[in-house]
């Protein structure tokens, strides 16, 4: 594979795996063991079939009859937002808390910003007994308290981060700091493809159960595997390296990462890392990510919580960096309105992380014939407070 990463960590210039010391012999026992215990038959039958009894897949993949006339050219959804809680996020924390089982950890630590990978991972630790503490910025705990409650009736411990801005990077910090104090029996479930290596290419095989699925559902559909496009949101970017992982060496294949813009590029309140961010280390990897001059982390911003993000993944910078896939950006408002749209045109209420997904339709040129997949990340149940504020449903 050419995108694959390296034994370093790296694709391309990007990735590797910079951790502070007191770590290192964490994440040497993660990089040395995670593809021996993940590949072994034991491990895929068990981790297959709590995706097919647990989580309910495969997914469908819907072929949007309204959706595609309005923009012109064939759409299928590839519906992640029926999965049990409701998004892709559990695709991963099933694998990672199989692997953490596998490696004897009895206590499972994440971080979360939306709440929405912080309710995955105490979903998994309630189904399988394991001790869950999640760090979440107070800022977040206030403007999430329906997933909070959510992670404490799954018998998760919520710490508040009260350091720097108080939100998604601060538990970050948080996090890694409880790492380091307990390193011997915890396993700490990362919910992107970010973070130090194997992290990103772990995550990226947790979720390519997505592109796997997609391509004989294709095949059924339409009589081939391939489409002509993919078209994801990116936070961290883990619904999207889902989405492309089996296509990555098709070159035939168009990768669309949409990005948050925020306010707008310019705004100063946006997260849209392709366009403004630099190369720089975050999270222990070396990528893409928004920083001042003198390398300090840039607030983000975005109205959807799960793309408020300062970096991307290492395997999304260098996609974008080869122009193996191309960035698209979407403001706040167009991503309400695409919103709108697609509970309009076809009965179905997205995540705001996934209609800045929708949105990048309008923004590019397709034909009649082509086929284009959209990566339906999540469902709005959890959004409905800002549509309600935001959309123009009264009437
Ligand atoms: C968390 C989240 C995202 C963004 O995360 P990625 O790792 O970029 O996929 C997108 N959509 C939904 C519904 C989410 O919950």
């Amino acid at each position: 594979m050419n995108y694959a990463v390296d034994e370093n960590g790296f694709y391309g210039e990007f990735g590797g795996a910079f951790v502070p010391e007191m770590l290192h012999s964490n994440i040497e026992t993660l990089r040395s063991s995670y593809l021996d215990i993940t590949g072994t038959p034991t491990f895929q039958n068990k981790f297959r079939s709590l995706l097919k009894d647990y989580v309910g897949r495969p997914s469908p993949l819907y072929f949007a009859t309204r959706l595609s006339q309005a923009h012109g050219c064939q759409i299928y959804l590839k519906r992640e937002d029926l999965n049990h809680t409701g998004s892709h996020k559990i695709n991963n924390t099933i694998g990672q808390i199989l692997l953490a089982k596998e490696l004897g950890k009895t206590r499972i630590i994440a971080e979360t910003g939306a709440g929405q990978h912080g309710v995955a991972t105490a979903t998994v630790c309630a189904l399988m007994g394991l001790e869950c503490v999640v760090h979440m910025g107070v800022v977040d705990i206030a403007r999430q308290s329906p997933n909070v409650a959510r992670m404490r009736m799954l018998g998760a411990k919520v710490i508040p981060s009260r350091s720097g801005s108080q939100t998604l990077k601060d538990a970050t910090n948080e996090a890694i700091r409880d790492w380091i104090s307990h390193p011997v029996e915890t396993h700490y479930i990362i919910g992107s493809v970010v973070g130090p290596h194997p992290y990103p290419d772990m995550v990226a095989r947790f979720q390519s159960v997505i592109s796997e699925e997609m391509r004989w559902q294709l095949k059924e559909h339409t009589g081939r595997e391939n489409p002509d496009a993919i078209v994801a949101c990116v936070g961290g970017g883990s619904n999207a390296a889902g989405a492309f992982y089996h296509y990555l060496d098709q070159d035939e294949v168009r990768f669309v990462a949409v990005e948050a813009a925020g306010l707008g590029i310019d705004s100063g309140e946006s997260a849209a890392t392709s366009v403004l961010g630099t190369r720089g280390i975050i999270h222990g990897s070396r990528t893409l990510l928004m920083q001042t001059d003198d390398g300090q982390i840039t607030e983000p911003y975005s109205i959807s919580a799960g793309l408020d993000y300062p970096g991307i993944g290492p395997l999304h910078a260098h996609l974008l960096s080869t122009a193996r896939a191309e960035a698209v950006s979407v403001t706040d408002q167009e991503a309400l309105d695409a919103a709108l749209r697609l509970t309009r045109l076809e009965g179905i209420i997205p995540a705001l992380e996934t209609a800045h997904a929708f949105s990048a339709l309008d923004k590019i040129k397709f034909n009649e014939t082509d086929v284009v997949v959209v990566s339906l990340s999540g469902r709005g149940d959890k959004d409905l407070d800002t549509y309600i504020k935001n959309l123009p449903i009264d009437e």
